[in-house]
């Protein structure tokens, strides 16, 4: 079946999934490949489960009408999101950047839904499946798209421009994340820069934060809106990133300076839309984050800034730098291994624990293989379960705690037993 031909049936739908558990009635299941799994196995149960069809690319699972033989699923599904977004025709903004992607796609969603009918990307799903997913779920009444794109190594963030074709691109910063996949932070450049490279064939237009020179070197040949620094002003970390835009102020619930930019971007993108001053105010005064990003949980003697959600080499700097100017009567921070450095792992987990030691927290603990070899007379943890015995031992109290770590790590378990 191609491609035109299934977008007709997809027409009358209007529903895609690619997974069992969630399947509702009116879907086209799409039988995806995993290391583990072959969708094309699953594809009777989702018709069983209420979809109406199911895509499959081995002959043998064609086992009757609704369910429909392709050469290769996942290429299926992504021409398919690409030949629905050609027919939206709305303006989609494109998403990526080494940190904050998916907080500043939250920060611009709220901002532009308080004007427009907005889809933008759940959750994290960002990459080769998930961008498609994503144009999928915009239907005739969306306005406005926002796509968060990912990417571990070069040419990822090329291909998932040929599916979403973006108008508008916004980077949110060049940094030291996924330099294992990406050849180190040149590599980290060159790839995020894809994205200009598709803006500037097609004659798209890039947002800009003109505090970072790269950006403002690598798009210097696109179409581009500056923020604004007459407009936007910081003001102050309180611990909530606190700014004014056009002399009115707005309290953000983001902690961390470096949430400054995502929140300016936001009001840039919102401004360039047309969405009102007080509309901007307060959505973003409305955005309170979840899933442990950037979080701050009290709990009965303990503050604690829970940011287990992922961490690399710049935001656990940031991080750490926001933790410093925070004030507190006694700090504590547990940091977890960052996980795909590469080749630079031991010096960058040498650099981050020489960080954490000079701001003299109170107490600083490190927890993981990679912190466990670095060099340093603060406490070293080779696995979770020692720290957790640890702390067990000596709990925490009347602390400010940062807890940052890579997801892989499930720091947020520390959450458990901390009172
Ligand atoms: P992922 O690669 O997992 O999709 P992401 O780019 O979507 O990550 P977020 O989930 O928004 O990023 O934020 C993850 C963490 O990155 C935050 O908790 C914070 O520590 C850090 N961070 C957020 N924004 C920035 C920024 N502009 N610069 C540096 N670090 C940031
Ligand atoms: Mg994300």
């Amino acid at each position: 079946m191609n491609t035109a031909a299934l977008y007709n049936l997809y027409n009358q739908h209007y529903l895609v999934d690619t997974d069992t558990r969630t399947i509702r009635k009116n879907t086209i299941f799409f039988a995806l490949k995993g290391d583990n799994f072959n969708g094309n196995t699953f594809a009777e149960q989702a018709l069983k489960l209420g979809a109406s069809y199911a895509v499959v690319d081995e002959k043998e699972f064609k086992t009757n009408d609704r369910i429909l033989l392709v050469a290769d699923v996942l290429e299926s599904l992504q021409k398919l999101a690409n030949f629905h977004r050609k027919q939206l025709n709305i303006p989609i903004i494109g998403l990526t950047g080494s940190n904050g992607k998916t907080t500043t796609k939250e920060l611009i969603n709220v901002v532009l839904s308080k004007k427009y009918t907005t889809v933008a990307t759940k959750g994290n799903l960002n990459n080769h499946i998930g961008v498609p997913l994503t144009l999928l779920s915009m239907n005739p009444k969306t306005e406005l798209g926002i796509v968060e794109m990912g990417a571990n190594h070069q040419k990822e963030i090329e291909f998932l421009c040929t599916i979403c074709e973006p108008d508008f691109g916004y980077i949110t910063n060049f940094g030291k994340a996924h330099l294992e996949g990406f050849g180190g932070v040149e590599g980290v450049i060159k790839g995020k820069s894809e994205l200009y490279t598709f803006l500037l064939a097609n004659h798209k237009t890039v947002f800009i934060n003109i505090d970072d020179p790269i950006q403002v070197e690598r798009a210097k040949e696109i179409n581009s809106v500056c923020f604004n620094p007459n407009d936007v002003q910081f003001i102050e970390v309180n611990p909530f990133v606190k700014l004014s835009y056009k002399n009115e102020s707005i309290q953000s619930n983001l902690i961390g300076n470096y949430n400054f930019t995502n929140i300016a971007a936001a009001i840039t993108i919102g401004a360039h839309f047309k969405v009102s001053e007080t509309a901007i105010k307060q959505a973003i005064e409305s955005y309170v984050p979840t899933n442990n990003r950037s979080q701050i949980i009290k709990t009965l003697h303990n503050t604690i800034i829970l940011d287990a959600y992922n961490a690399n080499p710049s935001s656990m700097k940031v991080a750490l730098e926001n933790f410093d100017t925070i004030k507190a009567a006694s700090k504590v921070v547990i940091l977890g291994d960052m996980f795909e450095v590469g080749k630079e792992s031991a010096p960058e987990h040498q650099a981050i624990t020489e960080l954490a030691t000079s701001f003299n927290f109170d107490q600083t603990y490190f927890v993981g293989e990679n912190f466990n070899i670095a060099k340093t007379d603060k406490p070293q943890f080779k696995t979770y379960q020692e720290l957790e015995d640890f702390l067990k031992k000596n709990p925490l109290k009347n602390h400010s705690i940062l807890i940052k770590g890579s997801r892989g790590m499930r720091l947020e378990r520390i959450l458990e037993f901390i009172s």
